[in-house]
C-alpha cells in the first residue's frame, strides 16, 4: 500500500522528492512527526523501542550518523519540556491560583516523564533539520 502521498496531506511531498527541487520544512517536519526518513518518508527510522536502522530501507539516508550526532536532540526534548511545563506552571499559576507548592511534584512528575515519552521523536526532529538545513543529503 502506497500511503506517502496520504501521509503528509500535501501534494508537494511527490514533488519534494525530487531530485533537483530541495525538500520544503512542512514535508520533512511531518515525516519526523511520524518518525519516518526525513527524505523520502517511507523508511522507518527505529527498529525497536529507541534502536535506530542504520539507513533508510528505501533511500539509503544514512541515519546512523557519526558519534555523537543525535545529542543535539536532546535541545529538542529540553526545549519543549521546558516550555510546556512553563506553560502550565504560569496558566495554573496565575489563571487558575494554584500554589506553586501544589504543582511542584506534578510538574516535577511531568519533567522526568515527558523527555522519555518524547525520546524517539526528539532524535527524528534533529534528523529531520539537519536534513532540511543540508541540501547535499536531499
Ligand atoms: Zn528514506
Amino acid at each position: 500500500m502506497d500511503n506517502r502521498s496520504q501521509d503528509d496531506g500535501s501534494s508537494a511531498d511527490n514533488a519534494s522528492a525530487s531530485p533537483t527541487e530541495p525538500l520544503r520544512f512542512g514535508p520533512i517536519f511531518a515525516r519526523s512527526c511520524r518518525l519516518r526518513c526525513p527524505r523520502c518518508g517511507e523508511g522507518k527510522l527505529f527498529t525497536g523501542l529507541v534502536s535506530m536502522n542504520d539507513a533508510c530501507e528505501r533511500c539509503r539516508l544514512n541515519i546512523a550518523r557519526e558519534s555523537g550526532f543525535y545529542l543535539g536532540s536532546i535541545y529538542f526534548n529540553y526545549g519543549l519540556t521546558s516550555v510546556i511545563a512553563l506553560a502550565v506552571f504560569f496558566t495554573l499559576f496565575l489563571g487558575y491560583g494554584i500554589s506553586p507548592d501544589a504543582q511542584l511534584w506534578p510538574l516535577a512528575a511531568f519533567c522526568v516523564i515527558f523527555p522519555l515519552l518524547f525520546f524517539r521523536h526528539a532524535r527524528s526532529l534533529w534528523l529531520g533539520m539537519d536534513v532540511w538545513l543540508d541540501k547535499s543529503q536531499q
